[in-house]
């Protein structure tokens, strides 16, 4: 192992003597076939956010990830990259209320359900939803897609 390998390693140890996670090189690849630079912060939360599948992350639970697995990253950074990621096309954001955005890996075109009692996003098959009735759009626009939120509750 070299110098700088073994410095590297120093750094990532955290105070509990725990490796910090640091972004794989899956993750870099996915930022820069996306034209976005993999800086230190970027990687980790990529490497979170794509490593286990699809999912739906608030700003706030990423955060929240981000400092347990040892990365020393701001909210502000984590809203940012998350806008970031959406802008490019990693991630498309929902909304479920003006204070409560969802950030979904999931890029296809499916609907959700929101279960207000638990704040849960859930899936819905985008061929399970059928939304008749549109109005034309205003000359000279297209629809570009219809997001559909199904508001649940326990009964
Ligand atoms: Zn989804």
């Amino acid at each position: 192992m070299s110098a700088t390998q073994a410095s590297v390693g120093r750094n990532n140890l955290m105070a509990n003597g725990k490796k910090a996670l640091v972004g794989s090189a899956k993750a870099s690849a996915r930022l820069r076939a996306v034209g976005l630079r993999p800086t230190r912060q970027r990687r980790l939360l990529a490497e979170l956010l794509f490593r286990y599948g699809h999912r739906h992350v608030t700003a706030e639970l990423l955060h929240r990830e981000a400092e347990e697995s040892g990365g020393r990253v701001s909210l502000a950074t984590v809203y940012n990259a998350l806008h970031q990621f959406t802008a490019a096309g990693l991630l498309q954001q929902v909304v479920v209320e003006p204070s409560r955005s969802y950030f979904d890996t999931n890029c296809g075109s499916h609907q959700h359900f929101y279960h207000e009692d638990d704040g849960e996003l859930i899936d819905i098959a985008d061929d399970r939803v059928a939304v008749s009735g549109l109005p034309q759009p205003p000359k000279g626009t297209a629809i570009a897609r219809v997001d559909v939120v199904v508001r649940i509750r326990r009964a």
